[in-house]
């Protein structure tokens, strides 16, 4: 039961920068030439792409960091099971994670209620939320035995995994797009996007990508999730904001079921590691723009709203809990 002790036990060298382990696990990636959330496309594989990480009890899908870090690991590119759960989860319906298996970790926020007097010692004094970051280790499905088989939604099941959503988010989004020229991209002062014709890609789902790529950088408009696209071309804040759209993409990619495969320009991440070392909160801050514009680029999906709703998922933007009880995500990342 090595696992179990390596899963349980606690920080004993006092608590953990988790901000920097996270960025330290992505800087790594990032440093030995790929961006770990890239997944790159098999022909034919469409109805095998993994969906979004969820947790295998609750089915709720991770969501942010949390999103980006369970995405990147091996075991997400492996198999088309994309459930994952704590120790104890696992424990509590007879599943039994593998000796030996080695957990990852993510993290949640903790909303502490911090009680303030007022300085003058009149009057009642306010009540602060506090968001306090944790760590906790989950297990993918694929190294949990006695797990019932998965079985992936059927295209009836999860309509927004036809090829033809991409187009059908965009054409709802009013963001008018106009196709032709060698280039894809958005203007911020015109407000469109425009983009090769769809046969000078090498596949459906490379246009399909790429439309999803610019559809999240118009998402930062002013008139929708109003983001700084003030940016010049080689500036810190475009390289953040191309994160967060590649982010984004990735993001809505992995829901509809396609891969994520847009080439990054070496000099891509060569500036998202220079945003990431020089800020610890950097990649927070970029995956919780990306979950949001994702949110909002995936409710356009008339279905995918429906479901969503219904699931009573897309709030508590920035908690990713860890769908269950804090006390059971206490795990320290091993
Ligand atoms: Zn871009």
């Amino acid at each position: 039961m090595a696992r179990n002790a390596t899963a349980r036990r606690s920080s004993g060298s006092g608590p953990q920068d988790h901000y920097q382990a996270v960025t330290d696990r992505i800087v790594a990636a990032l440093e030995a030439g790929t961006a770990p959330w890239r997944r790159p496309w098999v022909a034919g594989a469409r109805t095998t792409m993994p969906g979004m990480p969820c947790n295998a009890v609750s089915g709720r899908a991770y969501r942010g960091v949390n999103a980006v870090l369970l995405s990147m690991t091996g075991m997400a590119h492996a198999s088309d099971d994309p459930r994952w759960m704590t120790y104890r989860q696992a424990a509590e319906r007879g599943w039994q994670v593998r000796a030996g298996e080695h957990g990852t970790p993510v993290v949640f926020f903790k909303r502490l209620n911090v009680h303030e007097r007022p300085e003058d010692g009149e009057g009642e004094g306010v009540v602060r939320r506090v968001p306090l970051l944790r760590g906790f280790t989950v297990f993918h499905a694929s190294q949990v035995d006695h797990i019932p088989a998965y079985s992936a939604p059927t295209l009836d099941e999860a309509p927004w995994r036809k090829p033809e959503a991409p187009e059908l988010i965009v054409a709802r989004s009013g963001v008018r797009m106009r196709t032709g020229g060698n280039q894809a991209f958005y203007s911020p002062t015109l407000d469109f996007i425009g983009v090769p014709v769809a046969a000078a890609f090498r596949s459906p789902e490379d246009f399909s990508a790429t439309i999803l790529h610019e559809l999240a950088h118009a998402s930062a408009h002013e008139s929708r999730l109003n983001r700084d696209l003030s940016g010049r071309f080689g500036s810190r804040a475009y390289s953040f904001e191309e994160l967060i759209a590649e982010l984004t993409s990735c993001m809505v990619g992995t829901v509809l079921g396609l891969p994520c495969d847009v080439e990054n320009h070496a000099s891509y991440l060569q500036s998202w590691l220079e945003v990431l070392r020089e800020d610890r909160r950097a990649v927070f801050r970029a995956a919780a723009a990306a979950q949001k514009a994702a949110d909002w680029m995936l409710a356009l999906h008339p279905d995918y709203a429906r479901a969503a709703a219904s699931a009573g998922d897309g709030q508590d933007d920035d908690v990713p809990t860890p769908a269950g009880s804090t006390t059971e995500a206490q795990g320290e990342a091993p």
